[in-house]
């Protein structure tokens, strides 16, 4: 066999046998976005590329190296969404929300796509589940988003995940921060690598975030962000480690995060776990008090984070917790002949409508081969109908475990009572 293609690098397929594992992440993101209140926003996979150079910011990675642009047929530039926030912030901008009662809180759950080195943890299409809240500039906010990334992190039951703060200040005191580390960086301007040469001159503190070994190394001394804060930031700060210390989320505090994209303020942190190699950063947020306005809205503090899904499936693998396993078929109604293949059909039908997993043959094998494929779909119970059991109304319905047989009605409604029963006296759900 000859495929004419394979899927593209970067990219990854989730087959049908492991498709439960996203979902059972999936509900946990939004029964803990309910439970904090936040409510879905869906937006296009797709958006004009001035929102991403304007909302992630143009001297970042992602819009100078990482972006999937293109030109339509109509000549706009268009861009695959990097990220989530920005697509969100514009959203809000456009249609009002932020006229509803304030916070506003929404999450996402979506694809995203970076032009990148594909490795483990790092991928060109790969997805985010992300909270975003808009309109409250309390320290509260921040320590409540952290403790909505961490609930999920208890709920998976991961261990190993440590929390990181920092504050990277307000346009105000950055700019004293960024004298200093333009300063610093100045006197090793010539050994810089190409990228932080130009960081140098756009945006200093992205140096901080460089992975060069060379590089990195310098940053080790370079002057803390925390040393600069305005007494506003420094009071903001504070409080909100003295919430999550009410909260009880445990935090180290590292004056070396700076997030990689331009629009946070203050507050930015991280949630790290070294079970899953270099790409060890699950979950990444903070401020960004002046995304709104930069996108052409009246000023409106907001935060958030995104959490990398591939990410987030890597470290429950590592750390082997187990995620339980999808439901298997109740019931199997094999047949033989035409007009019980018809009957099995409108039986199927009745006990779905009534909430079962039912199945019947629809290949046309023999009664063997459907007995042999009700095994291997883990039916709990089958039952064959046949002319007797047509003639009667009835089968014999078996429990697959056990090989115990039970006279059934093919009544759907004195069936579903029936195997009601049958469900309960046989520990099912337990099984
Ligand atoms: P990194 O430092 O790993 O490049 P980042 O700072 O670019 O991450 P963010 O833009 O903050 O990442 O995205 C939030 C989260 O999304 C990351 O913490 C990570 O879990 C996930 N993520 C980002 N880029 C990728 C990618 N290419 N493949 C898989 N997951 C990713
Ligand atoms: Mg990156």
């Amino acid at each position: 066999m000859a495929l004419i293609t394979k899927k593209p690098k970067g990219t990854e397929d989730v087959l049908p046998k492991d498709s439960y594992r996203w979902q059972f992440v999936e509900n946990i993101f939004r029964e803990e976005a309910r439970a904090f209140g936040y409510k879905e926003i869906r937006t296009p996979v797709f958006e004009h590329t001035n929102l991403f150079e304007r909302g992630v910011g143009s001297t970042t990675d992602v819009v100078q190296k990482e972006m999937y642009t293109f030109t339509t047929k109509g000549n706009d530039s268009i861009t695959l969404r990097p990220e989530g926030t920005a697509g969100a912030a514009r959203a809000v901008l456009e249609h009002g929300v932020f006229n509803d009662p304030l916070p506003i809180k929404t999450y996402y759950l979506v694809s995203c796509y970076r032009y990148e080195k594909p490795q483990s943890g790092r991928q060109r299409e790969f997805h985010q589940f992300g909270m975003e809240c808009y309109g409250s500039s309390s320290p509260a906010a921040d320590a409540e988003m952290i403790t909505a990334a961490k609930s999920i992190f208890d709920r998976l039951q991961l261990k190993n995940i440590r929390l990181e703060i920092n504050s990277i200040g307000c346009p105000e005191c950055r700019k004293e921060y960024h004298k200093a580390l333009t300063e610093y960086f100045s006197q090793y301007q010539d050994d810089l690598c190409e990228d932080c040469k130009d960081r140098l001159e756009r945006n200093p503190m992205r140096l901080l975030d460089c992975k060069v070994p060379h590089d990195h190394k310098l940053a080790e001394n370079a002057p803390v962000g925390l040393d600069y804060l305005c007494d506003e930031c420094r009071d903001h700060f504070d409080k909100v480690k003295a919430y999550l210390d009410a909260n009880d989320v445990a935090y180290t505090v590292n004056p070396k995060i700076v997030r990689g994209l331009d629009y946070y303020t203050k507050t930015v942190f991280e949630f790290i776990c070294d079970d899953i190699g270099a790409q060890s950063t699950v979950c990444g947020g903070g401020r960004y008090d002046g995304l709104m306005e930069e996108l052409g809205g009246n000023p409106m503090p907001g935060l958030g984070f995104g959490m990398g899904i591939e990410r987030l499936l890597l470290t429950l693998d590592a750390q082997g917790v187990e995620i339980p396993k999808p439901e298997t078929c109740d019931v199997f109604i094999a047949s033989i002949g035409d007009e019980a293949g018809k009957k099995a059909s409108a039986l199927a039908i009745a006990l779905r409508r009534a909430g079962l997993y039912a199945e019947f043959d629809v290949v046309g094998r023999g009664l063997k081969a459907q007995m042999k494929y009700a095994n291997k779909i883990g039916a709990r119970f089958s039952l064959v109908l046949g002319d007797n059991e047509l003639e009667e109304n009835k089968a014999n319905i078996k429990n697959m475990q056990s090989g115990e047989q039970t006279e059934i009605s093919l009544s759907p409604d004195a069936f579903l009572d029936s195997f009601m029963g049958l469900k309960l006296t046989n520990d099912f759900k337990e099984g």
